[in-house]
């Protein structure tokens, strides 16, 4: 019996349940680049890039070691555009008595197969991804009946689940499960980032660049310089490299920004992860060998260990709870336009220039600028969620919607009512003022809240705070933010709310800002 094991673009791994179910003489692996994946988000060109390189290494890979695997390129003339019509011309040729699949990562692709399982007339088998660390139904209990569902309890729990930093009697090593609050370390005046690996391009990363170049032309985003890790060997180079190099000043920098260093001491492993090339659990497995062997502090290690093990799969778990509803989710009713300063237009508000200028530029920006730069921005000036979710799965090299989606409506907009964070994320110039060197070179200055010099984030941060009392005033997190706003005078607040407005209208029109 001939099966047909249909691999996504996010799954190029050996680990993957398909290969534990494959008859090596008999089956057929297909893999298709279609113009339907490539499209229906603006992506970066050098997430395009990225992801079909990998693709392509994989592909190779699997036939040096003897699979049979259908490979379909971009610009195949015979290229059919979309997995509906590839499965079905792989199915015509191939004549399999069965599909196998990994689940997918995103809810979209779900809905195909779904379809697909409906109208193909052929029998498929569907394997839990287990390169997650939670599968959707193990989330799914451990949500059951919560009224709250908070990460850090979740993550304990993972912490119990994989034995990671605990000591002998299952407690956590150092006696605390969190180290948070010796991560945020403001930047120190003329901070560097440490140099990063700049992986050599072959001739298939050649071919996908000028393909890229070719066909998609206008995508916002810088192709080139394109440095990223494409295979699982390069991808463990930068791994390793981040272990010994950065981990060490991981947990003390991991809330800093700086002008012009885009990097830090944050992994960059975010996008080999999401498509296979390392797994969580090795990563996190090497950062506690750094710890036990004394090269890297707890601080460190555990921050680090939290995001992956934690953060990282609790989105994915929100995701499949919630999903599709979650993507609906407009608490605030937000419904402002994406300026056009996001796609690129320059502003003359420094952080956001630099973060937007970054993310142009490498596909990247590191979690405190996507959170507290354009996420607080979106989020305080009531921009409509699902465009600010569009935005972010189009810009970074890591977006996919499973870990997207949560980040965006939940975290950094608050769009879900609280079902991920217990506040909003909404913060005044003076929390970048303190966490960056950014303000230093900007025309508005951050201790000013009203006039022409005023930094916009200040009034903005205090109209939304006042815009939605009512649905925060109870909020316990936030109980010094209303007494602090009462207590100005009636003609203070009555200024800071004209000069938001003043803001906003020059939002509205696009006026330089
Ligand atoms: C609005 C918004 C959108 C985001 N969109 C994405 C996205 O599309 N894809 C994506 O992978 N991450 C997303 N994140 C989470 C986080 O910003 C990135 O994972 C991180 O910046 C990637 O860079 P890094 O690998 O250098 O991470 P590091 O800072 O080195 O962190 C280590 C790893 O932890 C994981 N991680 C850290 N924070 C999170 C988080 N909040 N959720 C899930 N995993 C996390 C990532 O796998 C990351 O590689 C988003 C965050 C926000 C606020
Ligand atoms: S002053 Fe305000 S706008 Fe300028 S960089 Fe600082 S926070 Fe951003």
């Amino acid at each position: 019996m001939t099966s047909l094991h249909f691999i996504f673009g996010d799954q190029l791994s050996f680990n993957l349940p398909n290969f534990a179910n494959f008859s090596p003489k008999k089956d057929i692996i297909l893999m298709c680049e279609v113009m339907e994946e490539a499209s229906y988000a603006w992506h970066h060109p050098k997430k395009i890039a990225f992801i079909f390189s990998a693709m392509r290494h994989f592909a190779k890979d699997l036939q040096n070691r003897g699979f049979i695997v259908d490979y379909i390129k971009l610009d195949d003339p015979k290229n059919l555009g979309s997995f509906d019509e590839e499965l079905k011309r792989a199915i015509k040729i191939h004549n399999p008595q069965k599909i196998c699949l990994t689940e997918p990562s995103e809810y979209r692709v779900w809905q195909k197969i779904i379809t697909w399982q409906k109208n193909f007339g052929i029998p498929f088998e569907i394997f839990t991804d287990t390169r997650f660390l939670c599968s959707q139904n193990e989330f799914r209990k451990w949500a059951k009946n919560k009224k709250e569902l908070r990460l850090e309890f979740f993550y304990r729990e993972m912490r119990k689940k994989y034995k990671i930093l605990l000591d002998a009697t299952n407690k956590p090593i150092g006696g605390k499960w969190n180290y948070d609050n010796e991560n945020r370390k403001s930047p120190k005046l003329g901070m560097k980032s440490p140099k990063r690996i700049s992986h050599q391009k072959d001739e298939i990363t050649r071919e996908v660049l000028n393909l890229v170049a070719q066909k998609f032309p206008e995508n916002f985003g810088d192709l080139l310089p394109f440095h990223f890790a494409v295979n699982r060997s390069q991808a463990l180079i930068e791994a390793h490299h981040f272990i010994v190099e950065l981990l060490p000043k991981f947990g003390d920098y991991q809330d800093a920004m700086v002008l012009n260093e885009p990097y830090l001491y944050h992994s960059l492993l975010s996008s080999y992860l999401n498509i296979g090339l390392i797994e969580p659990l090795e990563i996190c497995e090497m950062a506690q060998m750094a710890y036990l062997e004394g090269r890297a502090p707890l601080n460190a290690v555990e921050g680090f260990i939290r995001q992956i093990l934690g953060w990282r799969e609790y989105v994915r778990g929100i995701y499949w709870l919630f999903m599709p509803q979650y993507v609906e989710y407009n608490f605030f009713a937000a419904k402002r336009n994406l300026p056009d300063f996001f796609w690129g237009k320059k502003t003359t508000m420094i952080c956001l220039n630099e973060a937007i200028k970054q993310t142009k530029e490498h596909a990247y920006s590191h979690h405190i600028q996507r959170l507290m730069i354009t996420g607080n921005f979106a989020l305080i000036t009531g921009i409509d969620p699902k465009q600010v979710h569009h935005w972010y799965l189009s810009v970074y090299a890591d977006a996919f919607e499973w870990v997207e989606v949560p980040n965006t409506i939940g975290m950094a907009l608050h769009a879900d009512g609280g079902i991920m964070a217990s506040k909003p994320y909404a913060a005044s110039g003076k929390y970048i003022s303190r966490m960056s060197n950014f303000c230093k070179s900007c025309k508005f200055d951050p201790e000013i809240t009203v006039g022409e010099k005023s930094c916009p984030f200040n009034s903005l941060y205090w109209n939304f705070m006042q815009s939605h009392e009512d649905k925060l005033k109870g909020n316990q997190r936030l109980k010094f933010v209303y007494p602090t706003w009462h207590k100005m005078s009636e003609k203070k607040r009555q200024e800071i709310i004209e000069q938001a407005e003043i803001y906003l209208e020059k939002i509205d029109r696009n006026a330089e800002l």
